[in-house]
């Protein structure tokens, strides 16, 4: 496709856009009357305008129903959790019973590690990427000591090359294979979220695998971003957030895959609660917990009904939209948008920008520009012209133009923006 840096050119591959109407079903936030060009899906995405009506649904079944919502409302809050495995299973490429929505990222990572990092002492080893989320950092550290084991030791980090961004995949191939006699797990996000580098996290399973670990994965930046297929990779487990790309409101609900080969593996420790509780008897309120098969049996509370309806009306729209649209036409946004800043970059020489984000395959809607000096003052030019992006220290913007949402067109409207610096 050869791009043009034109309005016209813009709108006529937005009419051509299979997911062109689907920005219509999002309420986008605006500046001075015009909507602002919202680039930070990635960190927290917009607001689907089925969300009030979904909402109000369950406010009006508490007001009218009381307790009784539990089993006579109209999605009975007992089994809520069911309205929202489906619609997950097809974003992460796994079976139903592999994946269940409860809790949040953090607190779920948690207890997959209870489950999943079982260090010996001979296998006691973790292998993630260096500058990782910092939640990520804090909780992997906070499982090893809680094991009496020191993070310095058991934590193996893979750098990027000296005057590189991004990892190699032969260099952690190599790491894991360096340090395979002590290896427990290792533990990698799906997408960086600093460079946007997508892992191959297949090739790292396998790795892992062979060498006698087992590999879990971090999706906040790649579930509804990237294609992904964990129960055919072989994945151990893996959890997500649902308020990046998932659009489902601030502090959502999050999400957990754990590979069907553990469904009734009852040997694993595990933190229980009476949500993971067999279901049919999880009211007999009966001495001797019983796990329900698969991952719907590492719940551990209530569901927290209010984000479980945001969840599952916004994956609504993903079951609707189908993630081959949506990650096809992120890659075309992203194309789209490096065209146009190496445009900007061609009629302003004060443009000082290094794309930081390797290219595809490694590479998903998300794009992250290392800045010069100038830096600053170019992010608030953007900002002050109503673009939504993100500023990373010390000098890192990232961009993330969303499939659902955006268009070619707030991409050739950035390009005038950042033309004008
Ligand atoms: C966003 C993000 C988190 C946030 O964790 P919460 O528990 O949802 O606050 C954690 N890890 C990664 C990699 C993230 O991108």
């Amino acid at each position: 496709m050869q791009f043009e840096n034109s309005l016209t050119f813009a709108q006529q591959y937005d009419l051509n856009d299979p997911l062109n109407n689907f920005r219509d079903q999002f309420f986008i936030p605006e500046l001075n009357g015009k909507p602002t060009i919202y680039f930070t899906g990635n960190s927290l995405g917009l607001q689907p305008k089925t969300i009030p009506q979904a909402l109000n649904q369950e406010l009006e079944d508490w007001k009218n129903l009381g307790v009784e919502g539990h089993f006579h409302g109209k999605n009975p809050w007992f089994s809520y959790h069911h309205f929202l495995t489906e619609n997950s299973a097809l974003i992460v490429g796994a079976k139903p019973h592999e994946v269940v929505v409860m809790n949040q990222l953090t607190t779920n990572l948690h207890l997959l590690f209870i489950s999943f990092y079982r260090p010996t002492q001979k296998r006691y080893k973790i292998i993630m990427e260096s500058a990782a989320f910092p939640s990520d950092m804090y909780m992997v550290e906070s499982q090893i000591k809680l094991h009496g084991l020191n993070p310095e030791d058991a934590i193996v980090e893979i750098k990027p090359r000296e005057n590189e961004f991004h990892l190699r995949q032969e260099d952690i191939d190599a790491t894991i294979e360096l340090h395979k006699e002590e290896l427990a797990l290792v533990f990698f996000s799906g997408v960086q979220y600093y460079t946007g580098q997508v892992f191959n996290i297949k090739a790292i399973t396998e790795k892992a695998h062979q060498c006698g670990a087992l590999a879990g994965f971090d999706l906040a930046h790649a579930a509804g971003n990237i294609e992904l297929k964990l129960n055919d990779w072989g994945v151990d487990f893996a959890a997500w957030c649902s308020y990046k790309y998932l659009n489902s409101g601030p502090g959502s609900v999050g999400g957990v895959f754990i590979n069907e080969k553990y469904a009734d593996d009852n040997s694993l420790p595990r933190l229980a609660g009476w949500w993971g509780h067999n279901e049919k008897d999880r009211f007999k309120m009966l001495k001797g917990f019983i796990p329900e098969y698969g991952a719907a049996g590492w719940q551990l509370s209530n569901a927290p009904i209010f984000s479980m309806a945001v969840h599952k009306a916004s994956l609504e729209i993903f079951a609707a939209a189908g993630m081959t649209n949506i990650i096809q036409k992120g890659t075309q946004l992203n194309a789209y948008l490096v065209f146009v800043i190496k445009e900007a970059m061609k009629l302003n020489s004060k443009l000082v920008l290094q794309i930081i984000t390797p290219p595809a395959p490694e590479r998903s809607c998300q794009l992250s520009l290392l800045t010069d000096d100038n830096g600053k003052s170019l992010f608030e030019h953007l900002t002050k012209n109503g673009v939504i992006a993100d500023w990373r220290n010390p000098n890192v913007i990232r961009m993330a133009p969303v499939p659902l949402y955006n268009s070619f067109e707030d991409i050739f409207q950035f390009g005038t923006i950042l033309q004008s610096f």
